[in-house]
């Protein structure tokens, strides 16, 4: 339904003077409104409701929600209704300014309702007042979520051959959930590791995710490291730093939640010699670029 990804070779100073190999696979740049991968994560729950005759999709998020964002464009694209709970009080983001004009109708659950979103009877209201819309988790998470994800795989093989590459040995990307990386571990057969550089602190449960999806018996190939800087949406001026630099040399678009963040951790993994000499990665832009907008650099929840 999309246009695939593009692959490039990166091209900043910093991997140069390493032995490491990296190429990007460019998820902000399937489509100018849905974008990263939110998509990704959205094909199998979208293709569930279609099979289960929805009008639509209602789904949860933030005032900033890339996910929200991809679903509400999404609808608006292909014809189909969408609902948003959104956390919190009524603002006015330019996520949410995008949201009403993609015509998705939100409701807002303040905090204490938000955070109810994972008890058992939570979505019965919500059932009963859009009995003809499909739910899909938050973030497009899940089993579907992840699984619409081996598409990324296949996208980023398709392509080696333009960048001159036979082979990969392996995958970076920024993990909110870590839906987008269990996808990536559950399409590789051959043992090609997947580097999750974490925007949330330890102790968000992401490990725990990850394996559940994963299922206990599948090989570990795939490692998590904490890039979060202190908490989730935190920022400082090494990085913000950092990611201007990056963007001036490649002149690729980075934001400071996820994909800054797992930049300068592979920076840093690199620096720090934990990545064998010769080893071809390939970065995944999973895109977010629509929340840079809103963002102040104070913190948010
Ligand atoms: C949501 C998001 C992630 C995290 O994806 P998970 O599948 O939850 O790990 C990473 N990067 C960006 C830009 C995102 O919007």
């Amino acid at each position: 339904m999309l246009p695939d990804a593009p692959l490039h070779r990166l091209d900043l100073d910093w991997l140069r003077e390493s032995g490491v190999d990296v190429a990007i696979l460019r998820l902000d740049l399937i489509d100018p409104l849905i974008s990263g991968n939110k998509w990704f994560k959205l094909k199998h729950h979208l293709r569930a409701a279609n099979d289960a005759g929805a009008e639509g999709v209602i789904s949860l998020g933030g005032a900033h929600s890339n996910h929200l964002h991809a679903l509400a464009a999404a609808g608006k694209r292909f014809g189909f209704a969408t609902v948003g709970l959104l956390r919190g009080h009524p603002v006015e983001t330019p996520t949410v300014l995008d949201l009403h004009a993609f015509g998705m109708e939100l409701h807002w659950l303040g905090y204490a309702g938000y955070r109810a979103r994972h008890e058992a009877d939570f979505w019965l209201p919500w059932r009963q007042r859009y009995p003809q819309l499909h739910p899909v988790p938050e973030g497009g998470g899940g089993v579907d979520g992840a699984s619409g994800c081996a598409d990324i795989v296949v996208q980023a093989r398709r392509q080696l051959g333009h960048i001159g590459w036979d082979d990969y040995d392996g995958w970076w990307l920024a993990c909110g959930t870590g839906t987008t990386l269990a996808g990536l571990v559950l399409a590789e057969s051959q043992g090609r590791k997947a580097y999750g550089a974490m925007a949330v602190p330890e102790g968000h449960g992401v490990a725990q995710h990850i394996q559940q999806m994963l299922g206990s018996s599948m090989d570990r190939a795939y490692e998590l490291l904490d890039a979060s800087r202190g908490g989730f949406a935190r920022t400082d001026p090494e990085l913000l730093t950092f990611i201007a630099e990056c963007e001036s040399q490649s002149g690729i678009p980075f934001e400071p939640l996820y994909t800054g963040k797992a930049l300068l951790a592979l920076r840093q993994a690199v620096e720090a010699g934990q990545l064998a000499d010769g080893s071809k990665l390939i970065f995944v832009h999973t895109g977010g670029l629509q929340g840079k907008r809103g963002f102040t650099g104070e913190r948010r929840r």
